[in-house]
């Protein structure tokens, strides 16, 4: 794609009538042309614009002084394990995938992570009946998760109630987001991204 880049031409039009008319381009092609334009420089934007850039040249356009300031940088920084969208939503196939992705990513790359697990507590029946639900669909999409037994939630809970059931994710984690951010930044340009 061809940007018109109008303003550094704009006296050069005006000079003469006479003169052939010229394309309205003050940069060269090498500068000003694109395979791909990305709009929005969140951790979504730069991921694709990551991709993108592997595959041709790629201009990301942030509308802030700098990338990632806005729901990417005020997020819980969760790595969820997929466990609550339904069996057969493409949420639950793309955040089971994108897990995957993430760890490896982030092993590969030094961003900061940790597998913490997390623990799903229910404190009546009807919780419980909500949590056993969770552990039947885990069971499906085979999520690993495991029952937390009383006497476990009291030595490792750290004052965590868990009146009627507890149940462990062990796949959940956390990301420093900040830090994925910022490598998916740097590989978008290593690859010549602007
Ligand atoms: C409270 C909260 C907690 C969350 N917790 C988690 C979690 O634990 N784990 C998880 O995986 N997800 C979590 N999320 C979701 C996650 O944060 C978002 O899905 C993700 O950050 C979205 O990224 P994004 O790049 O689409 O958006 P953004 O980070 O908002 O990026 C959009 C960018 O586009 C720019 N922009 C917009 N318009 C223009 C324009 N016209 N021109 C140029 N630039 C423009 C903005 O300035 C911004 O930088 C949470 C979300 C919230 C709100």
């Amino acid at each position: 794609m061809r940007l018109p880049l109008l303003t550094a031409r704009l006296p050069l039009l005006a000079r003469s009538a006479k003169q052939p008319r010229r394309a309205i381009s003050t940069t060269s092609a090498h500068h000003a042309d694109f395979a791909h334009i990305v709009i929005g420089a969140g951790v979504v934007g730069l991921a694709s614009a990551r991709s993108l850039a592997a595959l041709g040249p790629t201009l990301l356009l942030e509308r802030r002084a700098m990338h990632g300031t806005e729901t990417s940088s005020r997020n819980s920084e969760v790595i969820h394990a997929g466990l609550y969208y339904g069996r057969d939503s493409l949420k639950t196939a793309l955040c089971i995938r994108g897990r995957h992705l993430l760890y490896d990513f982030c092993a590969e790359h030094g961003v900061e992570h940790r597998k913490t697990g997390k623990w799903i507590v229910a404190q009546d029946e009807t919780q419980l009946r909500a949590l056993e639900g969770v552990a039947r669909l885990a069971g499906q999409l085979d999520v690993p998760v495991r029952w937390v037994g009383e006497a476990e939630v009291a030595r490792d809970g750290e004052g965590v109630r868990a009146a009627a059931g507890c149940l462990e994710s062990p796949e959940t984690g956390i990301v420093d987001s900040h830090g994925f951010m910022t490598a998916l930044l740097g590989l978008f340009e290593e690859d010549g991204g602007s």
